[in-house]
């Protein structure tokens, strides 16, 4: 199916970053004309996607995520946010709730739980070294 929009941006692995992406995905988003929760769980998931890339990929540099958004028609959201970092070796193993690589005083390992429950489906694709792809969809709209 052809978008009808597309947005693609990208930014340093900052976490001042964290909230400019999520402005700038609910700025762009507004026009497919989602309801409330709907913007809401867009928005929660695709931090948690983001600020997996800023904590997670670049661990002792900083490097570029990048996201990008696209509406097809009927409300049909994709969003891919990819980096260029370390990359996930077992990714299953990741995407299990509590699982996590980093300081459990800080991170809970919830971030994919996060975004399956909140998105319509999840897909990761990781390469040891060269980076990691989330791709999510979500319909919205009223009446959905
Ligand atoms: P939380 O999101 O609850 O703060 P977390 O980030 O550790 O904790 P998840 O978001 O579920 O939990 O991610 C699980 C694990 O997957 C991370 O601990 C990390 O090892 C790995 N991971 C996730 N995203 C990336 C990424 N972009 N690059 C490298 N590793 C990643
Ligand atoms: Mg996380």
């Amino acid at each position: 199916m052809k978008a009808i929009n597309v947005m693609k941006m990208s930014f340093y692995s900052r976490s001042v970053n964290e909230g400019f992406a999520r402005g700038a995905l609910a700025a762009f988003i507004a026009q497919a004309d989602p309801t409330v929760p709907q913007l809401a769980d867009i928005k929660t998931a695709v931090s948690e996607a983001v600020t997996n890339s800023i904590v997670h990929a670049y661990p002792q540099q900083v490097g570029l995520v990048y996201l990008t958004v696209w509406i097809y028609p009927e409300g049909q959201i994709k969003v891919t946010v990819m980096d260029k970092g370390v990359g996930i070796e077992n990714i299953q193993k990741a995407m299990e709730p509590m699982y996590t690589t980093g300081d459990p005083e800080e991170r809970a390992g919830l971030g994919f739980a996060v975004m399956q429950s909140f998105m319509d489906k999840v897909k990761v694709t990781s390469s040891t070294g060269k980076g990691t792809r989330v791709t999510m969809w979500k319909q919205v709209g009223a009446g959905r």
